[in-house]
């Protein structure tokens, strides 16, 4: 048995793997053996959370954000930007639409905004999609850094899963993408706030930032770990042009071949380190490649956020260029997303909630 073979076992099997192991597969870059990872990968979520996918319509409420993260397309400092908001109604209707779809579960995300206003038609929409849809629909809120009265509110309502991604664990390397006013501290504190008010909390990293190293990158999923994460959304960092980012990072110009392929690495390595999470393939792979999101699944996630915005929104929702799906509606997203799932010879989990394994292991 070569080496990797035998380290491939060990992970799978759960035996001892160090910590420079782990970092040499997220550094693996021969296509053969980032095959045998993602191949290991795919049999530890098999085993762990079934050949399975679940799906949670994605609802972009709104472009508005009072936060300037350097690499993102809807920082409030992008001034070409048509920026829009959805009215309870709109929010509403949009979501509903997953009951058609027999999709489950939706996600509600937005841009950064802690006004009263705000709080207060996010709470009555959650709360009128439980009610019109009888419950069926599960609810998860994308919505940023909160205080624990608003997270509390919005819980009572009726969410019961909370995304804030870490975007990256290590404080030095969050430092050199957020301006000196947005705070690793108070983002993590947000995490501990997100599970006192009992949601099943999920995170996650962009990969393939500048500066970021393979151990920064094992740092993450060590965190997740540390953190008892029951849900990861990771994705690769794609450019934005209208970001500060091309002028603070000139020479950083990676091939669209790595990004995909460390974004894939980052989900086959998590999958075999934590083996009952629900992992999420993002849009950002699909950016890259046109099956993108169909290769994260055969690494290891297990879940898929269709778009069900409205056309007419899209454009003003892009985190970064060449956000796949902005001229294609919630109907022709989802017919082939059904079929690519079907090629590859998954089963969706249609008008299932899908909520993590780990979390319910978690709390039995
Ligand atoms: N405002 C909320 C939710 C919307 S942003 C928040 O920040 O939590 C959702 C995610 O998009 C962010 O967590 C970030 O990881 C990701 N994102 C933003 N810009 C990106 C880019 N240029 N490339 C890849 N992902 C990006
Ligand atoms: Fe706003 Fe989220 Fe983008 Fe940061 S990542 S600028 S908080 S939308």
């Amino acid at each position: 048995m070569n080496h990797l073979e035998d380290l491939l076992a060990r992970a799978v099997a759960q035996e001892p793997v160090a910590d420079a192991e782990w970092i040499a597969l997220l550094g693996l870059r021969d296509p053969e053996a980032c095959a045998m990872l993602f191949h290991a990968a795919y049999e530890v979520k098999k085993r762990y959370v079934g050949a399975k996918v679940y799906l949670r319509g994605l609802v972009e409420v709104s472009n508005l954000c009072t936060k300037n993260c350097y690499y993102c397309g809807i920082r409030r400092g992008n001034e070409h930007l048509t920026r829009f908001c959805l009215d309870r109604h709109e929010i509403v209707d949009t979501a509903l639409q997953a009951l058609d779809f027999h999709y489950g579960s939706v996600v509600l995300q937005a841009g950064e905004r802690t006004d009263s206003r705000f709080a207060d038609d996010i709470a009555e929409a959650v709360a009128e999609i439980k009610s019109a849809s009888d419950g069926r629909l599960g609810i998860t809120l994308s919505l940023g850094e909160q205080e624990k009265p608003v997270y509390a509110t919005w819980f009572a309502a009726g969410a019961h899963r909370y995304l804030l991604r870490i975007e990256a664990s290590n404080p030095a390397l969050y430092a050199r993408l957020h301006p000196a006013d947005h705070s690793h501290a108070e983002r993590l504190r947000c995490l501990e706030l997100l599970r006192e008010c009992g949601y099943q909390v999920g995170t996650g990293v962009m990969a393939g930032l500048p500066t970021q190293t393979l151990e920064d990158l094992w740092s993450d999923i060590r965190f997740f770990r540390d953190f008892d994460i029951d849900m990861i959304g990771m994705g690769p960092y794609l450019m934005h042009h209208d970001t500060p980012m091309p002028e603070r990072f000139p020479d950083f110009h990676p091939t669209q071949e790595a990004q995909l392929s460390i974004g894939l690495k980052m989900i086959a390595v998590t999958r075999l380190f934590l083996r009952d999470v629900n992992i999420a393939s993002t849009t950002a792979l699909q950016a890259l490649s046109p099956h993108g999101r169909e290769e994260g699944l055969l690494a290891g996630a297990n879940i898929i956020m269709p778009n069900l915005t409205s056309v007419r929104y899209r454009e003003g929702y892009k985190l970064y260029d060449n956000k796949p799906g902005t001229d294609e509606n919630a109907e022709t997203s989802r017919d082939k997303l059904i079929e690519s799932i079907a090629r590859i010879g998954e089963t969706i989990g249609f008008d299932e909630w899908g909520d993590s394994r780990h979390f319910q292991n978690r709390v039995k």
